[in-house]
């Protein structure tokens, strides 16, 4: 396949290797002839993430990023032999595990050696006294869980992608499930991890269930999105899987009244599974049968665990939303969620319909949510060619949420996808920023939002981007993502 005849999105940052044929040879060196690839089937493949722009460029016949060789290593010295060598050749590499990320972190926009983690899918070791799993990180999510169930345990990290993502993307992405309000996002999840380092080196974090010794280092590397080193290996928490489950959902007034009985839920240490707040737009589309619930704001509870906990904490849940204008609705509509809940077949629908649409996830403290909730809608509005802009709220913490903004529209005559996606990204981010918000909760930076970073962190950028140059001198692990522009505000 000659790729000429397709438009490179990135084109500007590939950099072209000189003698692509002698380093395909000393890859095959390191890792056997069967483990690395040039062909056209498999270049093609790795050259987007799940981004759902990527989708409409696909119909479009463009390419987001071109890679020059696919890997698959199968131990820990391949991959630091591969960094070896990437070094010396000033190469970029491309850490690439099942590809659902949503922000382009996987994209290889400067080209250079894809290394796929799918064959670090081993499950190492169940530890019952301790209460924790140790797995390669290349293990799919859904393998994972349905091994630790079988063996009656959980490791209560349900991502929607549980399908389609790794453990590794989830400790790149600061990943969170759907009941992350009770066991936690995968930060709090992950207590040790074995990593290679941009040049090669092998360090391991040891497992422990916390230590007072010297700033946590190990935390650098969750979210860090492959750009500071190569997760190989990680244990985990895992829990006896729940005795009980109820499901409990209530239809609210307005979405300031389905926050204030959450919080109150939260605030006296009730932490059920799932919590989902669907606002007035995407209650209509969700439950369009439930009657106490039209033109309302549909909350579903899952509360799971120990038969005696679990049956405090349906009374308590339920008393709070009964307190705050909370209407009955009966476990039909979490029945339906229990159903529904990996399907995303809609979205991936759009683009053949040359619409561009998307889903962005940010955070917020208690006090800020309403004002980021109706200032969004209101700024995505305004923006012309736009169609729709909802919302849900899915991760809860004492403190605060993290809210889930879907929006969708035709570009106008004279924007391209492009320039009509990054206005509505910038847009609600603006408005998120300006309410006191976080620009990301679950999703990561990627591509799609490192422009933004400065704004997020003001000063402190400066020492993330010091740390990425001592431990990565050459530039050459994931570049393009985390610390650059690779958008340029201002020009859309
Ligand atoms: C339908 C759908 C639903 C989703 N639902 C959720 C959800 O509920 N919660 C959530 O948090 N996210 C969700 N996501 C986003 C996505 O699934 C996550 O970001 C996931 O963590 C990515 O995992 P992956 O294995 O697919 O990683 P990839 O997309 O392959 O890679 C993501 C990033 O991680 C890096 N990386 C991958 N493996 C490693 C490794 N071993 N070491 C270092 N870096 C690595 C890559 O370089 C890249 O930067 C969803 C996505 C889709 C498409």
């Amino acid at each position: 396949m000659d790729f000429k005849n397709f438009e490179l999105i990135y084109k500007e940052n590939r950099h072209e290797i000189k003698d692509k044929q002698a380093i395909e040879s000393k890859l095959k060196e390191i890792i056997g002839e069967n483990n690395v690839s040039t062909k056209d089937i498999d270049i093609l493949a790795y050259t987007k993430d799940t981004t759902l722009l990527a989708f409409n460029w696909v119909i479009e016949g463009k390419i987001a990023g071109l890679p020059d060789f696919i890997t698959w290593p199968e131990t820990v010295d391949q991959i630091s032999e591969i960094l070896k060598l990437a070094n010396k050749e000033k190469i970029p590499v491309i850490p690439f595990a099942e590809g659902s990320g949503v922000v382009g972190g996987a994209i290889p926009i400067h080209g250079g050696i894809i290394v796929d983690m799918k064959k670090f899918n081993k499950i190492l070791d169940i530890n019952d006294k301790n209460l924790t799993v140790t797995a390669q990180t290349g293990i799919n999510g859904m393998n994972l869980e349905r091994y630790l169930n079988a063996k009656g345990y959980t490791a209560g990290h349900i991502p929607q992608s549980l399908y389609i993502s790794s453990l590794g993307g989830w400790i790149a992405h600061r990943a969170a499930g759907q009941f992350s309000t009770k066991y936690g996002k995968i930060e709090d999840i992950v207590l040790g991890m074995e990593i290679i380092l941009p040049q090669g080196e092998i360090i391991n974090f040891k497992t422990i269930p916390r230590a007072s010794t010297g700033p946590q280092l190990d935390k650098l590397f969750i979210g860090a999105e492959g750009t500071l080193g190569i997760v190989t290996k990680a244990t985990l928490k895992i829990w006896p899987y729940p005795e009980k489950r109820a499901l409990i959902s209530y239809a609210f007034p307005t979405i300031e009244n389905s926050f204030e009985a959450i919080s109150q839920i939260l605030r006296v240490q009730i932490y059920p599974g799932v919590i989902r707040i669907y606002d007035q737009f995407e209650t209509e589309r969700h439950f369009p049968d439930v009657e106490q619930a039209k033109d309302k704001v549909m909350v579903i509870f899952v509360c799971e665990g120990n038969s005696k906990l679990v049956d405090l904490e349906e009374s308590i849940t339920r008393e709070k939303c009964e307190n705050n204008l909370g209407v009955e609705c009966g476990e039909h509509p979490v029945e339906h969620w229990f159903e529904t809940r990996f399907r995303v077949t809609e979205t991936s629908m759009l683009p053949t319909y040359k619409i561009v649409f998307d889903t962005l996830e940010v955070a917020s403290l208690w006090e800020n949510a309403p004002v980021i909730y109706h200032s969004v809608l209101e700024s995505m509005d305004k923006v012309k060619g736009n169609l729709i802009i909802t919302a849900h709220v899915s991760h809860f913490y004492p403190n605060g949420v993290g809210i889930y903004f879907s929006f969708g529209g035709v570009p106008p005559k004279e924007k391209s996808d492009l320039e009509f996606y990054q206005e509505c990204w910038d847009t609600t981010i603006k408005a998120v920023l300006d309410a006191g918000g976080s620009i990301a909760h679950h999703h990561g930076i990627g591509i799609n939002r490192s422009h933004w970073m400065e704004d997020e962190w003001g000063k402190s950028m400066k020492v993330m981007r010091d740390i990425k140059n001592l431990l990565d001198p050459n530039n050459i692990l994931n570049p393009g993502k985390i610390y650059v522009n690779t958008w340029k505000r201002g020009e859309n």
